[in-house]
């Protein structure tokens, strides 16, 4: 038997291993046979692309160290490649020129779409859709299949609960259920069910592990955190991604109870390849090998990459590490051959998955590249999405949905004209000025009936990677002229918040207000037109408490990409009721932080008398968030009634039914996100005061009725107990159903053993 390795033009005949059964693992193995140590380790070693590939060939300096590195066949996989010609041309040169032939993979941060964007991903989770959800990742995996590449780091799948971080945008908030349901929701949709397909990209759970909870939610800062809660808030997500067939894991930048997650044997291999089977591989984070040395972790890169491959991370990105020093560190016995072959063999066998071994051009199609990319059945697809992700915080005086004609509406804020903002950050491949702005999608509706000004702006706009966005505008010369305009109008709709680059990875904010003067011009339209729709736009839930209490509606439309402002006009003229709620906690002010609904009792838990010292408190703020976890209203209205179980205590294998009617007393069709929430009364470890166990989206017609069935058995009460593992405790149990975190029905039951 043999295998033909590659397309290459030396074309080599292997024979096939028979040690191992599996004809994928023989494969594999027959390759690695082919291999030198310099190979194999060549297959650990991931580039940026280096060299624009429409110049001449790089002589020196890194790019010339890195040209010459791929031509021996030295390099595994390259990232931020872009386009069919560039990652054809780079194929070519691993394919053609090195020894064994052995393609590359092409990686991208698809994170929210690649040339059509979708909304950010912490604005798809207020969907609570999976199926849009789904269906955007598919999308996304379509666009940039045809583009040439293989591979998304995405979904983040870091459960994050605080809002300072700049990251939240790209995760699905703050609970491990939801984030577990939309981990997998993303996997299916970037991989779906066949890998060699040419629609389909590898996905990539990332950041293992812990890096939301970085201390002050500055980003990379330090992570410490109880093994209880690794395992019962920040696992679940990539579990449930290991689960569902996610074929890599990323590493993460930050430092885990001391040790970097880079270098974490625990992580990467006790957790990761040991507990939970884990068969694909794992990337470092950008150059986070070379990272344990300022972490004080690693005397220099030798080290560095000598820790970093005994704890499991099998690709190195960006750091040069393991092709500088691998080959030496086997001689030296420090890393063991059988180590590099296990890293080599889960990279190779990703790469037959992908088919690139039988034909490795096989996403280079320039024409697929052209009617694929931008086609407007993605378009359709990234609005449907869009307009789910909205979440209608607070809507008095019926002011929503506006109407169609006889309204006189003035638009305020410098992010109603911006058509780069809604695409948020990490949209690598978009081009600037390509999503639709409010203005554009609210004129479809009421032509020139509408007045824009801007009253004041927002950040300096900068380009993807300038990380210095933060720069405080202070002009209020446009003041006047809003104010004036606001006069006029009957409703004025203010569309303020965040730059699309004032969140994202490095972008951390210690206010998590209005940017800029725009509190203040928020306040003096008021003055002057009390009835203020305020849409805001933002990559992270804002600490706004006046504008809760005075404005009377308010629409979280954060970045919704390239059809942003059509989503946000149907959902302001009810084209489209909104159904989001929010997966992330809302906090009234910087100092909650953090802040999340799945919090523990303490000692001193509220009291009757608030005001007592011993209670805890803080004394100038509210222990309540400004809107909690799941909140989201309707245009209709939903009632719910009747919560019932079918019996009052379960045992092993045994079950509950809850039951609840969702009555829509409106005269408007709408969607409701029915939530089930559960609390442990008592645990051998202390157990939150509310978790989220099931979700249902029920559409309802006016006044029509549904009753919403969900079931608790064991697996709904399990956690990781004081026994150091997952199981279901005897006890006391609360079960609560409703619209949000907060208003709720509740009964109880008894889980015996
Ligand atoms: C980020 C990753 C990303 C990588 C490649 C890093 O800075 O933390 O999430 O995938 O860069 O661009």
């Amino acid at each position: 038997v043999s295998v033909v390795v590659a397309c290459s033009k030396q074309t080599l005949q292997a024979p096939v291993s028979t040690k191992t059964s599996n004809p994928l693992d023989r494969k594999v193995d027959s390759v690695l046979n082919l291999m030198t140590l310099s190979e194999k380790v060549g297959q650990l070693n991931q580039y940026n692309g280096f060299w624009d590939i429409t110049g001449p060939t790089p002589k020196e300096g890194q790019a010339a160290k890195k040209y010459d590195d791929l031509k021996k066949g030295l390099v595994g996989s390259m990232l931020n490649v872009k386009g069919v010609k560039d990652v054809r041309a780079l194929q070519k040169i691993a394919v053609e020129e090195t020894r064994l032939g052995i393609p590359l993979i092409f990686g991208f941060d698809v994170i929210h779409g690649y040339k059509t964007i979708s909304p950010i991903p912490l604005a798809e989770a207020a969907s609570w859709d999976l199926v849009a959800i789904k269906k955007s990742a598919a999308i996304a995996a379509e666009e940039s299949a045809a583009v040439g590449l293989n591979w998304t780091f995405a979904p983040m799948v870091d459960v994050a609960r605080d809002a300072r971080w700049g990251r939240v945008m790209e995760g699905a908030g703050e609970d491990p259920f939801l984030g577990s349901k939309i981990a997998v929701a993303r996997v299916q949709g970037f991989q779906g069910t066949d890998l060699a397909a040419t629609n389909t990209i590898l996905a990539c759970a990332k950041h293992f592990a812990g890096y939301a909870f970085a201390e002050s939610g500055r980003d990379y800062n330090t992570v410490d955190i109880s093994e209880s809660v690794l395992q019962n808030t920040i696992f679940p997500p990539f579990k449930a991604a290991a689960d569902a067939g996610v074929r890599t894991f990323m590493n993460s930048f930050n430092e885990l109870n001391g040790v970097p997650a880079t270098g974490s044997a625990y992580l990467q291999r006790e957790i990761l390849k040991k507990d939970w089977n884990f068969d694909g591989f794992v990337v470092s984070d950008w150059g986070s090998i070379n990272e344990m040395i300022p972490h004080g972790f690693a005397k220099d890169s030798k080290h560095a990459a000598e820790l970093a491959i005994n704890a499991g991370s099998d690709m190195d990105m960006e750091s040069s590490a393991y092709v500088d020093h691998l080959v030496q560190l086997v001689k030296e016995g420090k890393v063991k051959e059988a180590t590099i072959n296990d890293a080599a063999r889960r990279i190779l066998k990703v790469k037959f998955e992908l088919g690139l071994f039988d034909d490795p051009y096989k996403y280079c199609d320039e024409n697929r590249e052209k009617t694929t990319v931008g086609k407007q059945e993605f378009h359709d697809g990234v609005l449907d999405v869009a307009k789910k992700s909205i979440v209608l915080l607070k809507n008095k005086k019926n002011l929503l949905p506006l109407q169609k004609s006889g309204q006189k509406i003035a638009i305020i804020g410098a992010l109603a004209a911006d058509k780069t903002s809604p695409l948020g950050s990490w949209r690598i491949a978009a081009d600037d000025n390509t999503a639709v702005s409010v203005i554009e999608g609210m004129q479809k509706y009421t032509g020139n009936q509408i007045t824009y000004v801007k009253g004041a702006d927002v950040a300096v706009g900068r380009t993807q990677f300038i990380w210095e966005t933060n720069i405080n505008m202070t002009d209020k010369s446009g003041f006047p002229e809003a104010v004036a305009t606001a006069k006029k109008a009957d409703v004025v709709v203010m569309v303020l918040g965040e730059h699309g680059l004032q969140s994202g990875e490095g972008r951390s904010r210690a206010n998590i207000d209005l940017p800029g003067v725009q509190q203040e011009l928020l306040e003096e339209v008021y003055k002057v037109n009390p009835n203020v729709v305020l849409v805001l736009n933002n990559g992270r839930p804002l600490a706004l408490p006046w504008a809760d209490e005075n404005i009377p509606a308010i629409v979280e439309a954060w970045q919704l990409g390239t059809q942003s402002g059509n989503a946000i006009a149907q959902v302001l003229y009810g084209d489209y009721n909104p159904s989001g709620k929010l997966p992330m906690t809302f906090p009234r002010s910087v100092g909650q932080l953090p802040l999340y609904y799945n919090a523990k009792n303490t000692g001193r838990p509220t009291m009757n008398e608030p005001e007592s010292v011993f209670w805890s408190h803080f004394i100038d703020e509210k222990n309540t968030p400004l809107y909690p976890f799941g909140h989201g209203l309707s245009y209709s209205k939903f009632e719910y009634s009747d919560l019932k179980l079918s019996a009052n205590s379960f045992g092993v294998n045994g079950k509950i039914e809850v039951s609840v009617t969702l009555k829509n007393n409106s005269k408007i069709a709408g969607k409701e996100v029915v939530q089930l929430y559960i609390r442990d009364l008592i645990g051998s470890t202390t157990r939150p005061i509310k978790e989220l166990k099931g979700f249902e989206m029920i559409e309802l017609q006016p006044n029509e009725s549904k009753k919403v069935t969900f079931t608790i058995d064991e697996k709904t009460i399990e956690y990781f107990t004081a026994n150091r593992k997952w199981e279901a405790e005897a006890g006391d149990f609360k079960v609560f159903v409703g619209g949000s975190s907060a208003t709720v029905l509740e009964s109880s039951f008894q889980f015996v053993k």
